[in-house]
């Protein structure tokens, strides 16, 4: 049963909807846990995990983006939480050296450009794929792949 992955797409009017997305998935999610963020650059894979930051942590949190550092950490109030961008990585063997088995043994993973991890990418998982639907609009197609589906099925996601 647990092989079927749930599936949903959901309406980001705004950026406003993205951060409400962002809570929901926050109150769900376990040390363990890994959300893997999909879209082209500027999709708001960032604005979604900092909203998400943000809501387990404190609302004027500084969360900047890993572009450049691939990975920031945070004690949060579902545990420890690694944000990965892993654009920049040039194989899963780095992701390896900046401590990829502690997060997934201990933390909350979020992942943009989770792609670069090849066989590293779990098979329990969430998936976000975020599209542009105008300046402001997007649209996600929100995915709970193994363990993770039933999870995600027994949430709300009207939001
Ligand atoms: P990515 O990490 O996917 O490259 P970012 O999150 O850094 O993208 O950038 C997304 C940009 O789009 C931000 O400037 C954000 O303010 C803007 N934006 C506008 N509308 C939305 C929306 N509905 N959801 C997310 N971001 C949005
Ligand atoms: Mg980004």
């Amino acid at each position: 049963m647990s092989d079927t992955p749930f599936s949903q797409t959901l309406s980001l009017p705004d950026e406003a909807a993205t951060g409400r997305l962002a809570l929901r998935l926050g109150a769900l999610l376990r040390p363990g846990d890994l959300v893997a963020l999909r879209g082209d650059l500027g999709a708001g894979k960032t604005a979604l995990s900092r909203a998400l930051i943000r809501g387990v942590t404190e609302p004027d949190a500084e969360v900047p983006s890993p572009t450049f550092t691939l990975v920031q950490t945070y004690d949060t109030g579902i545990g420890p939480l690694w944000h990965f961008d892993l654009y920049r990585l040039s194989g899963p063997d780095e992701v390896i050296e900046l401590g990829w088995d502690d997060a997934r043994a201990e933390a909350v993973a979020l992942v943009e450009w989770p792609d670069r991890l090849g066989p590293l990418l779990p098979a329990d998982r969430v998936e976000v794929e975020l599209f542009h639907d105008g300046p402001d609009a997007r649209r996600a197609v929100l995915t709970g792949h193994g363990a993770l589906a039933a999870r995600l099925a027994a949430a709300d996601w009207t939001l």
